[in-house]
């Protein structure tokens, strides 16, 4: 494996895994400023992968009771609130929801900020650098997927997600995450998350004409006096190499809790395997010098005498 395919841009991932003639890279662009919470996608995800409930029970931080992505939630819609200055709308439009906080006697605002998480389907993935056993791959389709029946519990993958998006299943030990729905792929069909999705927060498709779209989200929402709309993920030079899966976000990446400067954690592999080697080489050619010299003094004494 050469330094590009560990990092940097990399325009064709699936061609490099040798998927000659493959379709187009397909992805997400999830539009967190059009989610409503409803968690329509991360029940469409248990349902179509057949996957257990996590309990009922509210976490306490939020009106949420799976916490994050793990190895039986593949999508997380995070529910996050935050208190809201009044922000006076541009003339002739809406701004978006804030709701009066009827605990704040001063009148305060909060709003809530929703965004359905799911595995960012790396240009560099790190979890599939690292798997042993090929469980973790490529697809035509540009995504990663990992195979229960090759996973092998060995649990490299899970440090290596930069992320923390892949899991191992307590019981068994066998990582699991979102697959992309490489089987509705196959059979022509859309994502069950981004199908059930009722606003369109979920967008599915070509990962090219998603950036343009996500492009001109941004300034329309710049537009509408929403200054804070950003990115995340959509960026090909960033320590990823950009992601399959990418957001609009409405304030800064750890609030939603995402890394902020996320990087292939395999990146320095290649440097760092030099660095042993050479290590390795002084190391030997110490421990030969010690048994070469006193070697070469007993030599000598002996033509002396
Ligand atoms: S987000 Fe993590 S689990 Fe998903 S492809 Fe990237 S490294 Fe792998
Ligand atoms: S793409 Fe499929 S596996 Fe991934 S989160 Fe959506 S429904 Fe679940
Ligand atoms: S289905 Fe769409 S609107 Fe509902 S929680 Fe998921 S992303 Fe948000």
């Amino acid at each position: 494996m050469t330094d590009s395919q560990l990092s940097g841009p990399e325009p064709d991932p699936a061609g490099d895994a040798g998927h000659a003639g493959h379709p187009p890279r397909v992805g997400f662009f999830t539009d967190t400023s059009v989610c409503i919470g409803c968690k329509a996608c991360e029940v469409a995800c248990k349902e179509w992968n057949a996957l257990s409930e996590d309990g009922f029970t509210l976490t306490g931080m939020s009106y949420d009771n799976t916490a994050g992505l793990g190895a039986s939630t593949w999508r997380h819609v995070a529910f996050i609130e935050q208190s809201a200055p009044p922000v006076p709308a541009p003339e002739g439009r809406r701004e978006l929801p804030l709701v009066q906080d009827a605990s704040q006697s001063a009148g305060g605002e909060f709003r809530w900020l929703m965004s359905s998480d799911v595995c960012k389907h790396c240009t560099h993935a790190a979890c599939l650098d690292v798997c042993p056993t090929g469980s973790l791959f490529r697809t035509e389709f540009g995504t990663v997927v990992v195979q229960e029946d090759i996973c092998n519990g060995c649990g490299y993958c899970v440090p290596a997600c930069p992320y923390g998006v892949i899991e191992q299943r307590p019981s068994d030990g066998r990582a699991f995450k979102c697959t992309l729905c490489y089987d509705r792929l196959g059979a022509g069909q859309e994502p069950a998350c981004a199908k059930a999705c009722p606003t369109e927060s979920i967008q599915f498709g070509p990962l090219d004409e998603l950036r343009e779209r996500a492009a001109l989200r941004v300034d329309q929402l710049h537009a509408a006096g929403v200054p804070e709309a950003r990115l995340y993920g959509h960026d090909p030079t960033d320590g990823v190499g950009g992601d399959g899966a990418f957001f609009l976000l409405l304030d800064e990446p750890e609030v939603y809790g995402l890394p902020p400067d996320p990087v292939v954690t395999t990146r320095d592999l290649p440097a760092m395997w030099k660095h042993a080697a050479a290590a390795a080489l002084s190391l030997a050619g110490g421990v030969a010098l010690s048994f070469a010299l006193p070697a070469l003094a007993r030599g000598k004494a002996q033509v002396r005498r």
